[in-house]
């Protein structure tokens, strides 16, 4: 076994990877990378019935997309390779036949009609049927024929299986990093098929032949394979090979309720559950996630690092990760949470980066402003938001007039005497030179003072004129913004759109 630490993430490309998918992913990469270990992507494609064009792909986009890309893996290949189990089609034959040798598998030829009729005649019974030493010997195999009888049919081109022969009466202890000892009566255990005559290995065979030749030294996987592990422990037994290290992770639960996070939990609360879109369901990306934000939430499904902290950068969970912070019990699903990350990670980003983006979405509504002025307004606003999607809605004013007034705010500050003031305000912002935020609000608090009106007279008022509403940052900043021609402009237009 490799004396470096070396993982692997083992999707079956059957569809998009699910966003629990891409938390085994990470905490593969995040184990592999604090260990200074390697992270090997194997796409595990055996069953061509379930293969989805595309999904591959999809796959590799949604770990750069987060940061986290493999070390080995299609594409990248070292010294492991092929890394896709479709090109590694011919080398499993041979193991299975080795275990045949051994006494540890064995061929069998029942037809699925006949394992039809066993399973119903089992339940009749009130019985469960399980292929293993119970009737395997009353069953078509390897075991029950002759050696005669066998090559028969294998000459014939019979179609057969290559089952796992499990073993009677023994218990099995088990090892998981996370949820310790488990121990295991053999004869629960089926007798799993290995290997089929249309010569592909079934998913046991080939993880386990993977991962022993790819020198894994740590299986890290989502608790649905924790029902596998006493055949793959008894797998690397039998072929004398030494096991790497288990680990399954906890399942992440809806977010409310019981069971698993689904799809359909997505479409109806209306939050993704997918990194990338995938058809028409929409992705953490597209919905304007920063993979920042994935990363971080991802990786607090599950882990805790025994702090109060909740924000990580990838660097920071590098350090701080842990098989032995991981819980065993489901982390439950907080799409609330989510935003609230994304709205952390918005605030740590810098301010032209966010223009950038929020250029694009002015773009699409045909508003022209330059990068700089763009800067300044995402520096103003960015506070309130979670989303750059939201910076529309946040400061719409800084790139168009006011074309109406929110008329609850208008009943309440537009009294009879405020077209007179917003007269005089047009007049005092006429003068000023310097039409700096620091400057206007001096020279117009000035003004009020001297004047002896109340700030509840003018600044409301004010406010509205040039936002249409009462939101919105500290007003003299925006009027320096906008400029004084327009700042002026919004005021005069206000007073005869307002007048009655
Ligand atoms: N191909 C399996 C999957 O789709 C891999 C399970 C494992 O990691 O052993 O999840």
């Amino acid at each position: 076994m490799s004396d470096t630490v070396r993982v692997r993430f083992a999707p079956s490309p059957t569809g998009p990877l699910h966003i629990g998918g891409l938390r085994t992913a990470l905490f593969n990469y995040l184990f592999a990378k604090k260990h200074k270990g390697d992270f090997i992507l194997r796409i595990e494609d055996t069953d061509q019935n379930r293969y989805v064009d595309g999904a591959e792909q999809y796959i590799i986009e949604a770990l750069n997309w987060c940061g986290i890309p493999f070390d080995e893996g299609p594409g990248k290949e070292g010294n492991f390779g092929p890394y896709r189990q479709s090109e590694r089609k011919n080398l499993y034959k041979d193991y299975a036949l080795e275990l045949i040798e051994k006494g540890k598998a064995y061929y069998a030829f029942d037809t699925a009609e006949r394992l039809d009729f066993h399973r119903k005649d089992h339940e009749a019974k009130g019985k469960t049927f399980i292929y293993n030493w119970h009737n395997r010997l009353k069953l078509s195999n390897s075991l029950s024929l002759t050696h005669e009888e066998v090559k028969i049919k294998l000459d014939a081109g019979e179609e057969y299986v290559i089952r796992f022969k499990s073993p009677q009466d023994q218990e099995l202890v088990l090892n998981d990093i996370i949820r310790g000892e488990i121990k295991i009566d053999t004869n629960v255990l089926d007798d799993k098929v290995l290997f089929k005559s249309d010569g592909m290995p079934t998913y046991h065979l080939a993880n386990i032949v993977d991962d022993h030749l790819m020198q894994i030294t740590h299986v890290i996987r989502g608790e649905e394979w924790l029902p596998s592990l006493a055949l793959h422990q008894l797998l690397y037994d039998a072929f004398g090979w030494q096991a790497p290290q288990f680990a399954h992770l906890p399942l992440i639960m809806k977010p409310v309720g019981k069971g698993k996070l689904s799809k359909r939990d997505g479409e109806k609360g209306g939050f993704p559950v997918f990194p990338l879109s995938w058809n028409e369901s929409e992705g953490y990306r597209e919905a304007g996630f920063f993979p920042e934000t994935v990363v971080n939430f991802l990786a607090l499904l599950g882990w805790n690092p025994g702090t109060e902290q909740e924000i990580f950068s990838l660097e920071e969970l590098i350090n701080a990760f842990g098989l032995e912070r991981v819980n065993k019990s489901g982390a439950r699903f907080d799409p609330e949470k989510n935003n609230w990350y994304n709205q952390q990670w918005l605030q740590r980003k810098n301010d032209v980066a966010l223009a950038e983006l929020f250029i694009q979405q002015l773009s699409s509504k045909s508003v022209d402003a330059t990068k700089d002025y763009v800067t300044k307004v995402v520096s103003l606003i960015k506070e309130r938001a979670s989303f750059v999607s939201d910076f529309w809605d946040l400061g719409n004013y800084f790139f168009e007039s006011p074309t109406s007034y929110n008329e609850k705010a208008v009943k309440k500050q537009w009294k009879e005497d405020t077209p007179e003031i917003m007269g005089e305000v047009v007049s005092i912002l006429e003068g000023i030179t310097d039409f700096t935020s620091s400057n206007i609000e001096t020279i117009v608090k000035d003004w009020i003072g001297k004047k002896e009106l109340s700030f509840g007279k003018v600044m409301p008022p004010f406010r509205l004129v040039i936002v249409g509403d009462m939101k919105g940052p500290h007003l003299f900043d925006i009027l320096e913004l906008i400029g004084k021609e327009e700042s002026i402009q919004r005021i005069k237009n206000a007073i005869s759109a307002l007048a009655n």
